[in-house]
């Protein structure tokens, strides 16, 4: 498989050189599997600045009235339809889940990590993500046994404010559909080959492969569609239902990797979404991409321009490429 880039030189007069003649650069990559774009480009200042916000701050004041906090989280949370889990909550080690109160889904959850937990930085999530996965798993099982229609399963999470999070308080979301999401459509139409001609290049070309944890192989994205964005997949399952209990202790073992090198990038902030296709869909390997977002700052700017979000292409700046990533990653991964 050939990974498609294009390298494109442009010219303007430059401020700091009297006005001389100088040349800019982009790179624009494809991504092999959806075809989305994504640029890296040369900037004057590095767009995705590490973390220096009070957070812990930040969560002394939000910590008053947090809905997920033990003092009212089993008041003022909902629960789940008696013939979905009669029990109205799903409790898994530290883990607590019941119904999201804006349903993004027809089957919409939520699960806090702990609710003791109102401040989680990144490089402190541990083991407690493996009864968050499972208690989001049991929810999605529960919803297909009662709702058979809805077979488009995803497990995702918005951490902390710029990620979308209307909460402080880490937790994350998951969903049962009966229609894909435009990603999980565009993932599930992908040639089972395709996903494996990915990886054996990834594999064999070694700037971007991070290795593997058992059975499940973690990627640099070539083409990510925003800052350090790093892939996992699962051959075997297509779906989060299938997910077996020693599979999720191994994603969420890789998951806790990948947040620590976010912490050690100086990253707070970000979005995971683990795209599963229906149960027992032939070759489709369940696949997880995370990236970060830009963190918290006074003024603050936002990394969604009009070109991630209109034109689905992310741009990133040279401090965060792609291999700068993987190279940070060392071998964590590897087992
Ligand atoms: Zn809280």
């Amino acid at each position: 498989m050939e990974l498609r880039s294009q390298v494109l030189e442009g010219k303007l007069l430059h401020p700091d050189t009297g006005f001389a003649s100088a040349r800019t650069r982009l790179e624009q990559r494809w991504d092999p599997l959806t075809g989305h774009a994504s640029r890296l480009i040369s900037s004057p200042d590095e767009l995705f600045p590490p973390n220096t916000y009070d957070l812990a701050r930040l969560a002394e004041e939000t910590r008053t009235g947090c809905p997920f906090c033990p003092d009212l989280v089993e008041m003022v949370t909902p629960q789940l339809a008696p013939h979905v889990w009669p029990q109205g909550r799903i409790r898994r080690g530290r883990a607590l889940l019941f119904p999201n109160l804006r349903a993004y889904a027809k089957h919409p959850s939520v699960a806090v990590y702990d609710p003791e937990l109102h401040y989680l930085p990144l490089a402190r999530l541990d083991a407690a993500l493996v009864g968050d996965l499972a208690a989001q798993v049991d929810f999605a099982r529960a919803a297909l046994e009662a709702d058979s229609a809805s077979t488009w399963v995803s497990i995702n999470a918005n951490h902390m404010l710029p990620s979308g999070s209307s909460l402080f308080h880490p937790h994350t979301q998951g969903a049962a559909h009966p229609q894909p999401t435009t990603m999980q459509a565009l993932l599930a139409a992908v040639p089972p080959e395709r996903f494996d001609d990915y990886l054996a290049t990834e594999r064999r070309l070694g700037q971007r492969h991070l290795g593997g944890t058992g059975t499940i192989e973690w990627l640099a994205s070539f083409a990510p569609l925003g800052p350090a964005e790093l892939r996992a997949f699962l051959p075997g399952v297509a779906s989060p239902v299938e997910l077996g209990g020693d599979r999720l202790a191994e994603l969420a073992h890789g998951i806790v990797v990948a947040l620590g090198l976010y912490a050690e990038l100086g990253f707070e902030s970000f979005n995971l979404a683990l795209y599963g296709a229906p149960p027992g869909t032939a070759g489709y390997p369940l696949n997880l991409r995370m990236l970060v977002r830009s963190n918290l700052d006074m003024p603050y700017r936002s990394d969604a321009t009009f070109l991630e979000r209109l034109h689905w292409e992310a741009a990133l700046d040279l401090t965060i490429t792609p291999e700068a990533v993987a190279e940070r990653a060392g071998d964590r991964f590897r087992r």
